[in-house]
């Protein structure tokens, strides 16, 4: 077993020595999808105290609304509506993006090229020049999006990873305004 494992494993042991957490409900607490980066330095956990049970949290490379962020929040939307009775169901999405954002690096044309050529991956979708263009362009890739229904309400946020704070760029909006 590696190092890691071995470390992980530890971790957990000590987690569930007090865990109180066998009965929490599938339905998020806060009703609430968030999206954020992958990056190492940006968990919702911890930048904004998100506890077990409280949301749904996907995360991909810089944070971005992509076709399977689209799939996934129309499927998750669907679901609630299924689940939740209420209509129209309580459905909040919140994008948070970060400032020195790995997926800077995707807008290097020369980046874009070698990996597709080496790979077949296009990252074109994840790119961020601008952290507050990106925010604002995602919400509009959701409201573009067909799959999505409208009585979803979207936010924007961005986090400083030098200062530890968060700052509302976009003010929660339906997308059917
Ligand atoms: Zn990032």
């Amino acid at each position: 077993m590696s190092n890691t494992i071995t470390t992980l494993l530890d971790r957990n042991r000590q987690f569930a020595i007090d865990f109180t957490a066998a009965d929490l409900p599938i339905m998020p607490k806060l009703r609430t999808v968030l999206l954020t980066c992958i990056d190492a330095r940006v968990d919702p956990a911890h930048i904004l105290g998100i506890e077990l049970g409280d949301a749904v949290v996907m995360r991909n490379n810089g944070g971005r609304v992509t076709p399977a962020v689209v799939q996934e929040v129309s499927a998750l939307a669907f679901m609630v509506a299924k689940m939740g009775g209420d209509s129209p169901p309580a459905f909040e999405f919140i994008i948070i993006q970060h400032t020195q954002c790995g997926a800077q690096r995707f807008a290097d044309p020369d980046f874009q090229r070698e990996l597709k050529e080496l790979r077949g991956v296009d990252v074109s979708l994840s790119a961020i020049t601008d952290p507050e263009l990106s925010l604002r362009e995602d919400v509009e890739r959701l409201r573009d999006a067909p799959e999505v229904p409208d009585y979803v309400i979207v936010s924007g946020l961005l986090y400083d990873v030098t200062t530890g704070l968060v700052r509302e760029v976009i003010k929660p909006t339906s997308l059917a305004s």
